[in-house]
């Protein structure tokens, strides 16, 4: 099935629902976010296709915290460039979308036994302003991040999408944004063929989670090398976890853009419908 099949296959299985889907998307190079491409034309494409959320939660592989969990509080979250060596076009990118203090402090209690904190000092990394720019381009949906305790043991990413379940009864729509496969010391520039193992993960990943096996998938020593060579930093992986926690046996699977870019880096994205 093409995008526009797919997406079209989302939007009639929403009507029946009331409940707002998770998403998780990868994101790839930040240039993604200046480039009209196949990433960022159906990142627009979803966007049109979702209904309008009351508010957005999202979880980027970029905003890194040990041993707590942080919630940006702020009323305006501003616009982080938290990369190097990238165009100045990419720099002047602005993201004002509202926050959402009161919901925000609502899922630092949700998320108490996880050791969640507000936090006022974070704003919007390009985890998630150079993906909600083509999902909301109005920038008026209320947005607020959450960070990733990186000392936290894999399941427990999971677990705290399970705590944040409930959100999606609520309109607000819980959005996870890394990658399936990272690693950047193997980036191939220039249109490179994928590694083997890059694929071998992607494809482990999306068989499993077609299973709903997220043992599988928080098992660090079961997965072994393959998966320290998908993810020598697991930054980009564990916003996954969390939007795979979100989901229960009610939702469909969709999966969306199944390519390797730059040898090393899975673009995979999915939806729970
Ligand atoms: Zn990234």
């Amino acid at each position: 099935m093409s995008i526009s099949q797919q997406l079209q296959k989302l939007k009639d299985g929403l009507a029946a629902s009331d409940r707002m889907p998770v998403v998780f998307l990868g994101h790839g190079s930040p240039m993604n976010a200046i480039e009209d491409n196949a990433y960022s034309r159906s990142w627009a494409q979803l966007g049109r296709n979702l209904p309008r959320p009351q508010a957005i939660l999202v979880v980027s592989a970029h905003w890194m915290t040990k041993g707590s969990t942080l919630v940006n509080v702020t009323a305006r979250p501003e616009t982080i460039h938290d990369f190097y060596g990238f165009p100045q076009e990419l720099f002047r990118e602005q993201y004002p979308a509202p926050g959402a203090p009161e919901l925000a402090a609502e899922v630092v209690s949700i998320l108490a036994s996880h050791h969640a904190e507000g936090d006022d000092t974070w704003g919007l990394d390009h985890g998630a302003w150079s993906v909600l720019k083509f999902l909301y381009p109005e920038a008026d949906v209320p947005v607020f991040q959450l960070s990733i305790d990186m000392k936290a043991d894999l399941s427990e990413h999971v677990e705290i999408g399970r705590a944040l379940r409930g959100l999606r009864d609520r309109g607000v729509l819980i959005l996870g944004s890394g990658n399936v496969v990272h690693n950047l010391r193997a980036l191939r520039w220039g249109g490179g063929a994928a590694h083997d193992w890059a694929e071998e993960f992607d494809g482990f990943f999306a068989e499993r989670l077609g299973q709903g096996d997220l043992g599988a998938l928080t098992d660090r020593a079961g997965m072994g090398q393959l998966f320290r060579m998908a993810h020598p930093s697991v930054d980009h992986y564990l916003p996954s976890l969390t939007v795979a926690g979100a989901a229960d046996a009610r939702d469909t699977l969709l999966f969306m853009n199944d390519a390797i870019d730059l040898g090393s880096v899975s673009m995979r994205s999915f939806i729970y419908y």
